[in-house]
């Protein structure tokens, strides 16, 4: 009776008047069901059910021949069994059928609902399906292994929307807009070049993010001809694929199958995958999925009992409480052991508690600690969660192995995410050189770093630079073309804009942590300026293949900077000892020019010393580097790694709006 007292008040008058009822006098006094059967245990004999409605008087199955038409062909009762669950064994092949659940709560029956814990459903996620899951499983499935990964620091991200990657005219790609698009090879754009997962494996990134993939609300699955395009951040099943991204949403088996054969494809391109997960609220709260099975229970209200909104989208989940911790560990092991995904992205992190994100942390570890989790370590508006409770970025350091973005580094490199037209250190700024250092480092603890000066937080927050993710733009506000493009000094040519977005792009590859880039980049792409395409047509949001071309240059730099890190550990330290042994900055006064080395074949490296200098000023800066014979790798946008020419002076020019790195042996 703390936070919600007032609404609990109200639970309880309700409940008063039902003697079999039990009574609860706060949601944190239902029950816990522990046990792993929840909704549906299918086998050819037998169909057992148990769905948690602890407030229920009565819960029933409604059993249908149709996924989204007609009526019922059957109702049954269930009886209340333990720690509030309700139970029904059914002993007939139900393979093909759908069904629903129905409560009354407070004497009022609910709307029908398939059940939050549902894997299979018809069009539209209304009803649960009943299948075999050896039906879903694409030929060689029992083989499919996740590609090697050592350590988090070797990872390289690639933020994908389903649609964006394929349903370009010139993408080459047959199955446009869906999961099948990422089993195609051979495919080409208008110039013959390679598109799709042969263009992935040929830019060399390391994992694939692919925006939302879970059943989500906004696209009518029955009406794929109107090519609605939506981001998906609106979950309406959190353990079903969705729809309108297979070929046949009607067929309850083909998503799942398709879903399978993606992660197979990529797999075997030695690409992982990693989704996009948002158990942070649902597309309607009141009257969701879950909602109709315990009112109230799995959100968190206000004290004035009105529903909280810390997600902006009308509503936020309550981690904190057990049976939606307990629902989202075993959502996330579900898509780890059923769709072998190998890692989760998680929205808005930052309203959900570290006591679950730690426990969702070591269910992965015990299936494969190589599994990568990170997330957006804030919340779009107020919570009533206490802050010290949240997974927020100040908080990274209880974060176990848990990775957050770092939004100090993105807006220090290219200017605020909030008004466009403010540049950033690449853009020729000054005062932002602390920041950038801060990303070198990965966010970690460092002497060299004056954290005072940075732009927004005021301390290191995380125990290595595996937790950080360093990045300059993703599918929110505008990608880089866009930002550089809109924040551009007065005079600043088309030719400086991609000498500022290469800058930008080698110091996210360059330093210490996990480079995470949004798709597309690597070809040029732009998004017309606007700042947010969750529903702009395709014609805005695709990838235009064509653009590989067109930007050659472009994409021969991004391709060298992934091949370079990849090739040199001393960009992959995974600790933030080594970091402090191991990268040294030069102390150098010239404003807006940063440079550090890594020294003494660090993290086994092959090179001895490696120099990098970030010159965010739009003219050439000479600069005073140590003696040696240094050879130099990336210079004026070139990179190449068996060497551009020998450096012996010790006054170094490095161009304008660019990046120079030399090794010596
Ligand atoms: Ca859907």
């Amino acid at each position: 009776m703390k936070k919600y007292s007032l609404f609990m008040l109200l639970i309880s008058g309700m409940l008063s008047g039902c003697n079999t009822t039990p009574h609860y006098t706060t949601f944190d006094d239902y029950p816990v069901y522990d046990g792993t059967d929840l909704e549906l245990t299918y086998s050819p004999q037998v169909s057992n059910f148990r769905v948690w409605a602890p407030t229920a008087s009565e819960v029933k199955i409604l059993l249908y021949d149709n996924g989204s038409e007609g009526g019922a062909y059957q109702t049954l009762d269930m009886n209340r069994s333990e720690k509030g669950t309700w139970i029904r064994k059914v002993d007939q092949n139900l393979k093909g059928k759908f069904y629903t659940f129905q409560a009354r709560i407070h004497d009022k029956w609910q709307e029908e609902t398939p059940g939050m814990w549902v894997k299979a459903t018809g069009v539209n996620g209304k009803r649960a399906a009943i299948i075999d899951f050896a039906d879903t499983n694409p030929v060689g499935w029992e083989n499919d292994v996740r590609p090697p990964l050592k350590s988090f620091a070797d990872i390289s991200l690639y933020e994908v929307h389903m649609r964006d990657f394929s349903v370009s005219p010139n993408s080459g790609m047959k199955n446009k807009g869906k999961f099948l698009a990422f089993t195609e090879h051979g495919t080409k754009n208008t110039a013959g070049e390679s598109t799709g997962i042969d263009h992935l494996k040929e830019l060399g990134i390391t994992h694939v993010h692919l925006l939302p993939v879970f059943d989500f609300a906004s696209i009518d699955e029955t009406k794929l001809y109107e090519n609605k395009y939506n981001w998906g951040y609106d979950p309406v099943n959190y353990n079903v694929p969705e729809g309108s991204y297979s070929t046949n949403p009607l067929n309850p088996v083909t998503r799942i199958k398709e879903f399978k054969e993606m992660v197979q494809s990529l797999h075997q391109s030695g690409i992982r995958v990693i989704m996009d997960v948002v158990y942070n609220h649902t597309s309607k709260g009141k009257g969701s999925n879950m909602d109709l099975l315990a009112p109230g229970y799995f959100y968190r209200m206000n004290k004035d009992s009105t529903w909280s909104n810390g997600s902006g989208c009308g509503n936020e989940t309550a981690s904190e409480r057990g049976m939606f911790r307990k629902f989202m560990i075993e959502s996330v092991v579900y898509w780890a052991t059923e769709y072998h995904v190998d890692g989760f992205r998680f929205d808005l992190m930052g309203l959900h508690d570290i006591v679950t994100m730690n426990a969702i942390r070591a269910a992965l570890d015990k299936i494969d600690p190589t599994i990568f989790m990170y997330g957006e370590g804030w919340t779009a508006a107020a919570t009533p969660l206490a802050e010290d409770k949240r997974a927020v970025k100040k908080n990274a350091k209880q974060l176990n192995g848990i990775a957050v973005f770092s939004d100090d580094m993105r807006d220090a490199i290219r200017g605020s995410w909030m008004h466009s037209s403010v540049p950033g250190f690449v853009s020729g700024i000054d005062s932002l050189a602390e920041s950038v250092k801060f990303g070198v480092v990965g966010g970690t603890q460092h002497d060299s770093i004056d954290y005072s000066k940075l732009i927004y937080s005021k301390e290191p927050y995380v125990n290595n630079p595996t937790q950080t993710i360093n990045y300059v733009s993703c599918h929110d506000d505008m990608c880089l073309v866009d930002k550089l493009r809109d924040s551009k000094p007065a005079n600043a040519t088309d030719d400086e804009l991609v000498r500022f977005n290469e800058l930008a792009q080698t110091i996210v590859y360059t330093s210490q942590g996990v480079p995470f880039l949004y798709a597309g980049e690597e070809l040029y792409r732009n998004k017309r300026g606007i700042h947010n395409t969750y529903q702009s047509p395709d014609s805005i949001n695709c990838i235009n293949w064509d653009s590989k071309t067109t930007h050659k240059d472009v994409f021969n730099y991004y391709q060298g900077l992934i091949a370079l890190r990849k090739a040199h550990s001393a960009f992959r330290i995974s600790t933030q000892d080594m970091i402090q042994q191991h990268l040294k900055f030069l102390t150098e006064k010239t404003p807006n020019v940063v440079a550090f080395m890594l020294t003494d074949h660090v993290n086994d490296e092959v090179w001895k010393d490696i120099l990098v200098i970030y010159n965010g000023n739009r003219k050439a800066v000479s600069v005073q580097i140590p003696e040696g014979e240094w050879t130099l790798v990336c210079h004026d946008g070139q990179i190449n790694t068996t060497g551009i020419s020998s450096v012996t002076n010790t006054y170094f020019t490095v161009p304008a709006s660019s990046a120079s790195i030399l090794f010596v042996k």
